[in-house]
């Protein structure tokens, strides 16, 4: 098979790039591992911030394949990218038929890979009954199966909220949200560090407490009173309690979980020695996520490590072009941000490698005002992963600069 440009991976993304390149006139082949186009939107099930609008990824999916369609975009679906030479040359395999045989030519290569979940081990996580925060989300929002009746979430973040919102909606009941061991699997989390990364969306939760201390939040030493003053209790939000100041200490059960323990800790993350059992039948644990970028090392990208990114991404410029030419990124491998930024990222790396390639008339005004959108969605964004990732991007762009004088 010969296109003008190979996209791997079909979620908001690579949809986006899609669309762009397609109704310009070029042919793309996209390629995705699951059975359906959409990746993470597929689960997303959530109030659109301050709004009364309800994000529903799954319908945003459904019209992003529909444009794609219409724009001729060929799909193979249930197939996945295994490596890639220079030129381009993309291996495919078949995950149903376990067939390695397909080769396509391409010009220019996206990879918009996504994002996994970070495991964090825990005494008692290999009991059944013990998932992670996104197969809740898969099973609560993708095939109406609630994890559990009773359940607990290990873990505190916009992630773990919005998933926890979703299956109160459905009818289990949640125990509540509580802090990560501090450890260097949650990178020493503690209520204060943890209160650092809230503060972006206390100006809409319903709590009193929390918009209040949202406040404080701005500024180092009010998160060091606003997690002192934590309720010892939690604190609701859409009726879900969030225990800043309690962890999990170990999962129980013989065959299956059947509770947890959990103890009290003091501002810094450490156990102040009271212990509670709480009858659960299902944990779910969210330890963040990390970009998915195995076939950008597989291509040799040069890689970057930033914090506000949620880890190790390809080092790319503005206009999402990696260290190797005619390969762009767009979406999750970038660094952590929610699907709206991810669409945005999709069309700009859509216009930049049109622009490269010379497919359709691509004008310098178009790129720009696709870049200053994603800047602007990211100040908007509900959904900020990181606190400091507008801080990240700027970082990421003078590496990028440093890297062009030596190698351009
Ligand atoms: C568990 C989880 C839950 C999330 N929930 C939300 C949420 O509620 N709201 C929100 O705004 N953001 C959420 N996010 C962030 C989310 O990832 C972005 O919103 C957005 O979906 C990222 O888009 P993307 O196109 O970069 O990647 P994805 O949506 O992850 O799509 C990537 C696709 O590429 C496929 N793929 C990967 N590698 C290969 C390969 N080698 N070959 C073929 N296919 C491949 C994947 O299977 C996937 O279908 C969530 C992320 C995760 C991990």
């Amino acid at each position: 098979m010969k296109v003008d440009v190979v996209i791997v991976g079909g979620g908001p993304a690579g949809l986006s790039a899609a669309i762009e390149i397609g109704k310009r006139g070029g042919k793309v082949a996209l390629v995705d591992d699951h059975p359906k186009l959409g990746g993470k939107l597929l689960g997303q099930l959530h109030q659109d911030g301050r709004k009364t609008i309800w994000w529903k990824g799954n319908e945003i999916a459904q019209s992003l394949e529909r444009q794609a369609l219409d724009a001729n975009v060929k799909f193979l679906i249930g197939k996945q990218v295994w490596g890639l030479e220079h030129g381009w040359k993309v291996h495919v395999s078949d995950l149903v038929l376990g067939e390695e045989g397909l080769v396509i030519d391409s010009d220019a290569v996206l990879l918009a890979t996504g994002a996994v979940e970070k495991p964090i081990p825990l005494p008692g996580w290999t009991l059944p009954g013990v998932i992670s925060i996104g197969a809740a989300q898969v099973m609560t929002n993708v095939y109406q199966v609630l994890p559990g009746k009773n359940v607990l979430i290990v873990g505190i973040d916009m992630l773990s909220l919005s998933i926890a919102q979703s299956m109160k909606i459905a009818g289990a009941k949640i125990q509540g949200i509580y802090m990560l061991p501090s450890s260097p699997f949650s990178n020493g989390a503690t209520p204060l560090s943890q209160l650092e990364s809230l503060k972006h969306m206390t100006d809409y939760a319903p709590s009193c407490f929390i918009r209040l201390s949202g406040k404080l939040l701005q500024k180092k030493m009010g998160q060091k009173i606003a997690a002192k003053l934590y309720p010892r209790t939690g604190v609701k939000m859409w009726g879900i309690p969030i225990h800043l100041r309690k962890t999990l200490l170990s999962i129980n059960g013989d065959q299956q979980v059947n509770s947890v323990t959990v103890t009290t800790i003091d501002i810094d993350g450490n156990p102040t020695g009271s212990l509670r059992n709480i009858e659960v039948d299902a944990v779910c644990i969210s330890g963040g996520l990390s970009p998915l970028y195995e076939l950008a090392a597989n291509a040799g990208c040069k890689f970057v490590k930033l914090e506000g990114l949620s880890g190790t991404v390809p080092l790319h410029n503005r206009e999402l072009q990696t260290t190797i030419p005619k390969l762009f990124v767009a979406g999750n491998i970038t660094g952590i941000e929610g699907a709206k930024v991810a669409m945005a990222q999709g069309k700009l790396a859509g216009q930049s490698i049109c622009k490269t390639i010379g497919i359709g008339k691509i004008y310098e005004s178009d790129i720009e005002d696709s870049i200053a959108y994603v800047d602007e969605l990211r100040k908007l964004s509900d959904i900020q992963f990181h606190p400091n990732v507008a801080d990240a991007r700027q970082q990421l762009e003078k590496h990028w600069q440093q890297w062009k004088l030596v190698n351009l």
